[in-house]
């Protein structure tokens, strides 16, 4: 338990010298304690060293856990694959969504975003690398999706978001982050509302930060190692 809160001090400090060797003491950048897979227990005691932001990949094992922290005022966002047919969950339960990769699935939420709520705050997935087995448009399909979605109500287009190829050396990482912030940065000069880029994880939150991360998600470095997904799920 004292753990979690050990593990969040430590992440605070590695964000803070990241931010220093990037020059950009001083900016902020969230952290997003990714939680899926960990119980409302883990959250907890997370909440309790401070943490507001949690990440979730599956709306479905999201949904009691906050059911059980109902009176802590997080926000939650959903970083996983969406399916059409599964959209009203994120919609009415989740306060940004990161993984944002297609019109239709951008449709659906903002026409079930609840009228009692603000707009939903969403990332495009970008999928530089363009991995088959990976969510996320094209660097190239950016500005369409985003031409489109800020057309929406129900949606309030924030960023982009991306996940490098896993156990790519640093200097292909890097080149991935990059390329992701410099289009954001040309958007948001041509007037998209874009100021937000969730990039880096556990094992690469610092080279993300140096590339111009505002947004990191973590879960090992603050929960420790995930069990495995059941099957069912
Ligand atoms: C699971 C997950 C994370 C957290 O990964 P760690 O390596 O445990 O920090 C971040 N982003 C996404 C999209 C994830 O699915």
């Amino acid at each position: 338990m004292i753990q979690i809160t050990d593990h969040l001090a430590r992440l605070r400090a590695r964000v803070e010298r990241a931010l220093e060797s990037a020059g950009r003491s001083g900016d902020d950048v969230t952290i997003v304690a990714v939680s899926k897979l960990h119980s409302a227990v883990a959250i907890r005691e997370a909440y309790g060293a401070g943490q507001r932001h949690f990440g979730e990949s599956y709306a479905q094992e999201a949904a009691p856990k906050q059911q059980a922290l109902a009176g802590c005022p997080i926000t939650w966002h959903f970083i996983g694959g969406i399916q059409a047919n599964k959209t009203r969950l994120i919609a009415e339960r989740f306060d940004w969504v990161h993984s944002l990769d297609r019109l239709r699935v951008a449709e659906r939420l903002s026409e079930q975003r609840p009228e009692s709520k603000p707009p939903l705050p969403v990332l495009i997935q970008v999928n530089s690398a363009r991995e088959p087995q990976k969510a996320g448009v094209s660097l190239a399909e950016v500005e369409r999706l985003a031409t489109s979605v800020i057309q929406l109500p129900g949606l309030a287009l924030r960023g982009l978001m991306t996940i490098p190829p896993a156990g790519s050396p640093d200097i292909h990482r890097a080149r991935h982050f990059s390329a992701i912030h410099e289009l954001g940065m040309r958007l948001a000069a041509q007037g998209m509302p874009i100021d937000t880029f969730s990039m880096g994880m556990t094992d690469d939150f610092e080279l993300a930060i140096a590339c111009g991360s505002n947004c990191i998600r973590i879960g090992t470095a603050i929960f420790g190692p995930r069990k495995a997904r059941p099957a069912s799920n």
